[in-house]
């Protein structure tokens, strides 16, 4: 043994190359009854690095709680160096509602790093940073679409952030969304805070999608391999694209869209992305890309307004061609 110091948490202690489940108090209901989140604390025999990994910031965003709970089961503390703060359901009001905002309507990850003092969401945000995110030295944030809507397997980070460029990469994912982040969400909150923090996005709301979950599993075990926690064997991506071009096609008019296209599909410009109907089944109009992309997220509901996002489509050049020939060698993400 390292002869390491615990792990403090909310009063209670984690002894070195141990693993312990914790209720951390968040907030409180009407009721008066606490609110809790469920942290994993896995305090690694050796010292390290520490890593926070958090699902279901947004209630309805569940694949992300399966990748934990994966994650849990195969780390062996008296085999880690550093320490892992898991916590599966980030956001238990909106999870038991089966809902993305909180009751007041408020979206948990827009109002990181919180104040004790401010808004329902505010208030339960500042308790998550100050006694998780706060902890740790690198963290990954896992997500899907929002309702309505279905992502390609795919990590956000700010590039521009040398240590989030590192996960990013080390994450493994096929596609990298060079993105800042909204205001307000966990990552972009962390990463100012100089904890260093990426999220991984797939697929849809309310439901556990195995090929995803286990994308999920393989990025995460990636990400901690590389920090040098665990000895995860890695998995390499068959590619690799870093992108901050792109952005959601909309439809022009209000109708019922009959997709073309679905995540992963290359598509060249002007081809068509989706048929806009009336409810007769007479054409409205036809909605064409505006330029050769990889669709990393479409719409799942077919009703459209003028506005609604249909096609989440990144910009591709030079590469769509190379990248047309590496896709057809892989499975597909969604089959
Ligand atoms: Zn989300």
């Amino acid at each position: 043994m390292s002869g390491r110091e615990p792990f403090e948490i909310a009063g209670m202690t984690v002894p070195a190359g141990r693993r312990k489940d914790i209720h951390l108090k968040i907030t409180e209901l009407c009721t008066a009854t606490p609110v809790f989140i469920p942290v994993t604390v896995v305090h690694g025999a050796e010292p390290g690095p520490a890593m926070f990994l958090t699902a279901a910031i947004h209630g309805d965003e569940i694949n992300g709680m399966e990748v934990v709970r994966r994650i849990r089961g195969d780390v062996d503390p008296k085999r880690l160096r550093g320490t892992l703060l898991l916590v599966s359901v980030a956001n238990p009001i909106s999870f038991i509602a089966q809902t993305r905002e909180l009751p007041d309507g408020r979206d948990l990850n827009r109002v990181f790093p919180g104040r004790r003092e401010g808004s329902m969401a505010s208030h339960i945000a500042s308790h998550i940073f100050t006694k998780v995110v706060k902890r740790a030295d690198w963290g990954i944030d896992l997500h899907t679409a929002a309702r309505g809507r279905v992502n390609l397997p795919h990590v956000r980070a700010d590039m521009r952030v040398p240590g989030v460029r590192r996960l990013a990469h080390a994450f493994g994912a096929e596609i990298i969304l060079d993105l800042e982040g909204d205001r307000g969400t966990l990552r972009a909150a962390a990463t100012r805070a100089g904890i260093p923090s990426v999220v991984f996005e797939a697929g849809e709301p309310l439901k556990f999608q195995p090929a995803l979950v286990e994308k999920g599993v393989e990025g995460v075990r990636n990400a901690i391999a590389e920090l040098g926690m665990y000895p995860f064997e890695r998995v390499s991506p068959l590619f690799q694209i870093v992108v901050d071009d792109h952005r959601w096609i909309r439809a022009e008019r209000g109708g019922i869209m009959v997709l073309n296209v679905r995540p992963g599909d290359i598509i060249e410009k002007g081809e068509e992305i989706g048929l806009n109907t009336k409810p007769f089944g007479t054409e409205v109009n036809r909605l064409k890309a505006p330029y050769t992309g990889l669709v990393v997220g479409c719409m799942t509901l077919p009703m459209v307004l003028p506005g609604s996002a249909v096609c989440h489509l990144v910009k591709l050049d030079r590469r769509a061609a190379a990248l047309r020939k590496l896709l057809r060698r892989r499975r597909p993400a969604f089959e």
